[in-house]
């Protein structure tokens, strides 16, 4: 091979993927066909799956519609539900692994520890101490993915059997008990019908209501998915018949198209006032923000639940957690023979805690000492050559975040590409064109119903949103194909 056929060959890079939950699995398979074969994949548990590995409360359920909740190029005519559950989410992802190879690759148990950057390449080790340089790194960490164990006092001095939604313990026995909740979120909405069948008595401590759109789980019949099977069209059309719905209609509603948001409002609104009869009742769950500045809940049985003989809506402020249950405001104690916390997530930590080092040593705590940010969710200024999938402003008003994993995808394999044809060694993103992209994440803020005067989990310690304040055409539109003068790109000699 003589030197002018060596320089117009494209390079091979390594890459390191962390995490396989619906993001890295999509990676993996995508930089593979893309013919990227120098994979390292590293996942810190046993088996594949993100959220859905993790999160095996009762009840849990996937609030996007199921046929939309896949990945575009693996419909699966199969779903049981509208709204698939849990265990099925995690059996589809563990088939999707087998089928395209992405199992066998990964390396279980390999929690990172670290990840330090020098000069084009990157160093990430292992908690069992295992290093893999690359050229690349794609964290593929998650959201919602550390528990927020909720700051009461007295929490550690309950003697019942208490733990969070997101670690359910399934030696404990709910029969008959007496069963405090504590939140009245997403995933609150799904647990709270399902431990109330089996409660004696249930406790549920609602600091701030939410609106609920109520949408039944349709079951799919046997000869519904045959008729898939046998017709993958009806599969396809059923799916953009979704994405049309949600990117033209909820998404639209909470990014400030006004006739939208009056459906969904009054959606939201006539469903507690006639799924819920006593009207002291229903003004304890009536929220007093605008309809989707929380999520909105998507369930058809938290309110029945609520009203349950055996359940209790308690919305006393809590005062301190005691060896025997919960002390709240009026001074009542709640005694409880178990207690769940569906309290939320740590949802700023991305990559945290492992250690990451870009130039100079800067460490990613300090990089985001003052504000979490990122160009286009996917780039941290200083730490070139490095990819947060579903990043602040990723998240886009209920939409399926495997669509946006591959919006981000595709965008990355571009990236990547260049770096195959030689036009550069590092790529990292220019501060300018990050702080255009805050100023442009701002400007739409105004308009969206996050800033309505609420408390979420979408908003970052300063008070601002960190989602994308735009449609889903134009997230889409405008993530097709990367600026490249918002980059600074070097060659090594
Ligand atoms: P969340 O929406 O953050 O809700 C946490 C709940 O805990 C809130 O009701 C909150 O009250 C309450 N809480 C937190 N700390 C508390 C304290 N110290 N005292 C009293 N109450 C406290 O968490 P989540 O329900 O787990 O849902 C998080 C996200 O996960 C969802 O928005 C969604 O994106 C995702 N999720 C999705 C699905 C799905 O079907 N796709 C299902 C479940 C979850 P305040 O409202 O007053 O803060």
């Amino acid at each position: 091979m003589n030197n002018a056929s060596v320089d117009t060959a494209l390079r091979s890079p390594k890459v390191v993927i962390i995490g396989t939950g619906v993001t890295g699995i999509l990676m993996t398979i995508k930089l593979r066909e893309a013919g990227i074969t120098d994979l390292v994949v590293l996942e810190k548990k046993d088996c594949l799956g993100g959220t859905w590995r993790e999160n095996t409360y009762p009840g849990l359920a996937c609030d996007i519609p199921a046929h939309m909740y896949t990945y575009s190029f693996e419909l699966n005519p199969n779903w049981s539900h509208l709204f698939a559950y849990g265990a099925e989410i995690r059996e589809y992802c563990e088939m999707v692994g087998r089928k395209y190879g992405v199992t066998d690759k990964v390396q279980f148990n390999e929690e990172v520890v670290s990840s330090i950057y020098d000069k084009g390449k990157w160093t990430v080790t292992t908690r069992k101490g295992n290093t893999y340089v690359a050229d690349f790194v794609i964290n593929c960490t998650g959201i919602l993915h550390h528990p927020a164990r909720p700051q009461i006092k007295g929490i550690d001095t309950f003697k019942g059997a208490m733990f969070h939604t997101a670690e359910w313990d399934h030696s404990v026995d709910l029969q008959g008990k007496r069963i405090g909740v504590i939140g009245t979120g997403s995933t609150a909405a799904q647990v709270i019908p399902e431990v109330a069948k089996q409660a004696g008595k249930l406790s549920v401590f609602q600091r701030t209501p939410q609106w609920i759109l109520p949408l039944a789980n349709k079951e799919f019949s046997e000869a519904d998915k045959a008729k898939f099977r046998e017709h993958p069209n009806r599969l396809r059309r059923l799916r953009l018949a979704y994405e049309w719905a949600i990117q033209n209609l909820l998404t639209k509603a909470v990014t400030g198209h006004q006739p939208q948001n009056f459906l969904f409002s009054a959606m939201c609104k006539l469903n507690l006032r006639f799924s819920v009869k006593d009207k002291k009742l229903r003004e304890k769950l009536r929220p007093d923000y605008k309809v989707g500045c929380k999520r909105i809940i998507i369930n058809k049985t938290f309110y029945d639940a609520v009203q349950r003989d055996n359940v209790e809506l308690v919305t006393d402020g809590i005062v301190e957690i005691t060896p025997k249950g919960i002390r709240t405001k009026d001074g009542r104690e709640h005694e409880l023979d178990v207690l769940v916390l569906s309290t939320g997530f740590h949802n700023f930590n991305f990559m945290r805690p492992m250690d990451m080092r870009g130039k100079d040593g800067l460490t990613i705590d300090e990089a985001w000492s003052k504000k979490i940010r990122t160009y286009r969710s996917l780039f941290m200024p200083n730490f070139p050559n490095n990819f947060l999938m579903l990043g602040p402003h990723t998240p886009i008003g209920n939409y399926s975040v495997i669509a946006m994993s591959e919006v981000q995808c595709g965008y990355i394999l571009q990236i990547l590409q260049r770096w195959r044809e030689r036009k550069f060694d590092e790529i990292d993103v220019q501060p300018e064109a990050l702080e255009r992209f805050s100023r442009y994440m701002k400007e739409g803020m105004s308009q969206t119903v996050w800033v309505g005067g609420c408390q979420s989990w979408y908003l970052d310690p300063d008070g601002d949103p960190v989602l994308w304040p735009y449609t889903w055409q134009r997230w889409e539109k405008e993530m097709k194909t990367p600026e490249m003068q918002d980059f600074k790109l070097t060659t090594f000699a």
